[in-house]
């Protein structure tokens, strides 16, 4: 456990939910933490989110109520081929709080969001909404809103997100979030009309993840809320259907269903069960070459520095390790110039790599049925089979 051994006044921008850690992470170990939002009220998307081992544990050691998060925790991984339902892989979870640390946990995103918010507020951190910052100064360090208010801090945080304006000016390269080709829809079905379905009861009854993987889509569904709600996340090549200004639109479930008609059985029903949902548009970033400013007082995190494709269920949790490393880096008796470069030499290559891992799995998960398939699923298999979890 590290403690800050000075006290700093921080200015977190974004209360999302990497800002929210950071803050929760920051103002317990000894600094002030005061954290401004756009939003004039916190609505996290209407979606679940998986929360694995790398992220859970920072989620323990800060003292988030687990309750109020209402998580499951899942028990194994089920990976499923689209045609006929027949199992790629199928991974049990029993060891795997001995072999990661921490287990695996499934929560709805506005149940994670509200925990770490009141985690956050209970340590002394002042959250503000209504607050949309249009310029910042980064050598004495302060961010001024819409409103024309100047906030001062010792360090200012920029954890606003993939459509950042802290990361172009923090860098001095003005950029654009690259439209990866994929879309996400995302999708809450009541558990009750599965537990209705002989054929799909055990998706709630049993908490696990299951993948349904074919060529252009694959679908991750999970039980949230102790079964309250099956979420579905359906990962597919878009075919352009949103614009370049349009990051989210209404899905329309007709063709939805058209999409799956050829899917094993499960996914059919599945797709008629759902009712109205949202469709994102999937963007990255090239890597950056900074995330921190020359001035030694201002630092990017979370989806501003490095927004990844979720294939891998570690956005938030490459924010949480974000928040973790500078709390670290922070509490040593060091230039705080000295630190934040110590956050970037650490925290870049792990979370470009991480973004790397997720453009790979943009291709291996999608490929056609044919040999290559075939070479993945052996793989895929081979890989659970010798590496229990
Ligand atoms: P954001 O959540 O985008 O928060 C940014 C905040 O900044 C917002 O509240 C916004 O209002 C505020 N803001 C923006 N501009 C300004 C401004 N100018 N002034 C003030 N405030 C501002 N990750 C996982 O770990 N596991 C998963 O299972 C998972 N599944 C996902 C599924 C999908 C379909 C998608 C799209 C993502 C998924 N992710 C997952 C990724 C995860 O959601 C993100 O990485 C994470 O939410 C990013 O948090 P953040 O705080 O960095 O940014």
């Amino acid at each position: 456990m590290t403690h800050a051994s000075r006290s700093l006044n921080l200015l977190i921008v974004g209360a999302g939910l990497g800002g929210l850690a950071t803050g929760l992470a920051l103002q317990t170990d000894g600094h002030k933490v005061t954290i401004i939002d756009a939003a004039p009220e916190f609505a996290e998307a209407g979606a679940g989110i998986r929360i694995p081992p790398n992220s859970s544990r920072l989620l323990m050691r800060w003292g988030v109520d687990l309750e109020r998060m209402k998580k499951s925790t899942s028990q194994r991984y089920h990976f499923i081929r689209w045609k006929d339902g027949s199992t790629i892989f199928d991974l049990p979870f029993n060891n795997i709080v001995e072999t990661h640390g921490a287990p695996y946990w499934l929560v709805h995103r506005a149940d994670l969001h509200a925990a770490l918010l009141d985690a956050a507020l209970k340590a002394g951190v002042k959250v503000l909404t209504s607050k949309r910052v249009t310029s910042y100064d980064f050598e004495a360090p302060s961010a001024t809103t819409h409103d024309g208010e100047t906030f001062k801090a010792d360090l200012i945080v920029g954890a606003d997100g993939i459509k950042s304006i802290c990361r172009p000016l923090l860098t001095g390269q003005p950029d654009v979030p690259r439209d990866t080709g994929d879309v996400a829809y995302r999708i809450l079905i009541p558990g009750e009309k599965l537990l209705a379905d002989p054929d799909l009861a055990h998706l709630i009854r049993d908490p696990c993840t299951t993948s349904w993987c074919g060529p252009d889509a694959h679908l991750v569904g999970y039980p949230i809320r102790n079964g309250e709600m099956y979420n579905i996340v359906v990962c597919a090549t878009s075919y352009h259907e949103t614009t370049d200004e349009i990051w989210v639109v209404k899905g329309d479930n007709s063709e939805l269903c058209k999409r799956f008609a050829s899917w094993e059985p499960q996914v059919q029903k599945l797709c008629a069960l759902t009712g109205d949902f949202m469709k994102w548009r999937l963007c990255d970033l090239p890597n950056l070459t900074r995330w921190t400013h020359p001035s030694g007082k201002a630092v990017l995190l979370g989806d501003s520095c490095h927004p990844m494709l979720p294939y891998l269920a570690q956005g938030a949790a490459q924010a949480f390790e974000d928040a973790a490393v500078l709390r670290r880096v922070l509490a040593q008796d060091v230039d705080m110039a000295a630190a934040l470069k110590q956050y970037e030499q650490i925290r870049m290559p792990r979370a470009s790599l991480v973004q790397a891992k997720t453009r790979e799995h943009q291709y291996i998960l999608h490929v056609d049925d044919g040999q290559e398939q075939q070479d993945r699923d052996k793989k895929m298999a081979l890989d659970a089979a010798e590496n229990p979890v």
